[in-house]
């Protein structure tokens, strides 16, 4: 990776596991104007890039930066995380917590919505902004210090013996160390009734580095039988070095599952969709769910007619094997599962 290869030898040589994905979380673009000079954008998208960040703030690494073809603004790895005008534009029916988020909280860092797995906001950082993202309003900074949270969400879960399997999720759980990891997954291994630990994350599609030795090392470690669900959109983002890095996790014995949200401008054809799954496929991980859009305020521009993504998984049904093509859902507040659409 670029980030090794201009770093001192004596770097690289004491920090191999670890430092190299802490080095692509702080070398990450922050500023809207780097981003749009490093892809050769107009004056016009930087200055509305600069604006619509005011609101959720742009955070890309270089390294999933790579992977875009400079000069084209409508690159579908750029679209996920480039601020455009479209975001400042108000739509009726996109809102702040459109998925029910706050009703679920059953305690501070706990969310339950469906019976039997209970979700885990283990911190509020991502290695990657999406400007889809459903939680770009979450209010994560409201809650209890860390620690407290942890422990909250812990006695909670202990007292509810109906729930067997945790999700770790967030923002992304692996932005935390593995030590940090290591010892929430030791507090839940104690729990008796809880079976399954699931890990929600994006990290080894956008910082693949993220797959260490010791990561591998504590999913491998606990009693709790392990499931990944990586999030993937398109077939450009699993690159060589991403899929290594899910090769490591198959090879590890972790089930790996991938889900997508249907965008507008990034995956919303058939043919785009297909060659994901094929690509999946390929590093052996199977693909999940594919989202319908949460209507979230400042993402409507990416909303597929939920008519038109009935039709492109019709399309795709004619060109896979079944268990290359994701259930098709939609998450609506309230239900008792994610309402199935196809
Ligand atoms: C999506 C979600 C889950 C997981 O649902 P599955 O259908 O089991 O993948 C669990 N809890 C919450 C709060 C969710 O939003
Ligand atoms: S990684 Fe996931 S939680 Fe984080 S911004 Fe992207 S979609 Fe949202």
């Amino acid at each position: 990776m670029n980030i090794l290869a201009s770093s001192s030898d004596s770097v690289r040589a004491t920090c191999a596991d670890d430092c190299a994905w802490q080095e692509a979380m702080k070398s990450a673009i922050r500023a809207p104007v780097r981003l749009c000079r490093m892809l050769g954008l107009s004056a016009q998208q930087e200055d509305a890039a600069v604006r619509a960040s005011r609101d959720f703030p742009v955070f890309a690494p270089l390294g999933y930066i790579a992977r875009m073809r400079p000069g084209d603004p409508h690159d579908p790895l750029l679209r996920q995380v480039l601020p455009l005008a479209d975001e400042m534009q108000p739509t009726p029916g996109f809102t702040a917590d459109p998925v029910g988020d706050t009703a679920a909280n059953v305690s501070p860092g706990l969310l339950q919505k469906y019976h039997g797995r209970a979700l885990m906001i283990t911190t509020g950082a991502c290695a990657v902004h999406c400007r889809y993202c459903f939680r770009r309003h979450y209010p994560y900074g409201d809650g209890p210090p860390r620690s407290m949270q942890w422990s909250a969400a812990l006695g909670q879960i202990e007292c509810d013996e109906s729930i067997e399997e945790i999700i770790l999720s967030g923002g992304d759980p692996l932005t935390l160390v593995d030590s940090r990891l290591e010892e929430l997954v030791c507090r839940l291994a104690e729990i008796p009734h809880l079976r399954r630990l699931r890990v929600h994350t994006r990290l080894p599609i956008v910082i693949p580095d993220r797959v260490t030795e010791s990561l591998i090392a504590w999913l491998r470690g606990t009693r709790l039988v392990p499931v990944m669900v990586v999030h993937a959109n398109h077939a450009q983002e699993l690159n060589e070095d991403v899929a290594a890095a899910l090769a490591k996790l198959v090879d590890a014995g972790v089930p790996m599952l991938n889900q997508t949200v249907l965008l507008r401008g990034v995956n919303d054809d058939a043919e785009t969709l297909v060659e994901l799954s094929r690509r999946l496929l390929d590093c052996r991980v199977m693909p999940y769910y594919l989202h319908q859009l949460d209507r979230v305020a400042g993402a409507a521009h990416f909303e597929v007619h939920i008519e038109e993504g009935l039709r492109i998984v019709r399309q795709m049904q004619a060109r896979l094997p079944g268990y290359a093509v994701p259930r098709f859902v939609q998450e609506i507040a309230g239900q008792p599962s994610k309402q199935v659409l196809a």
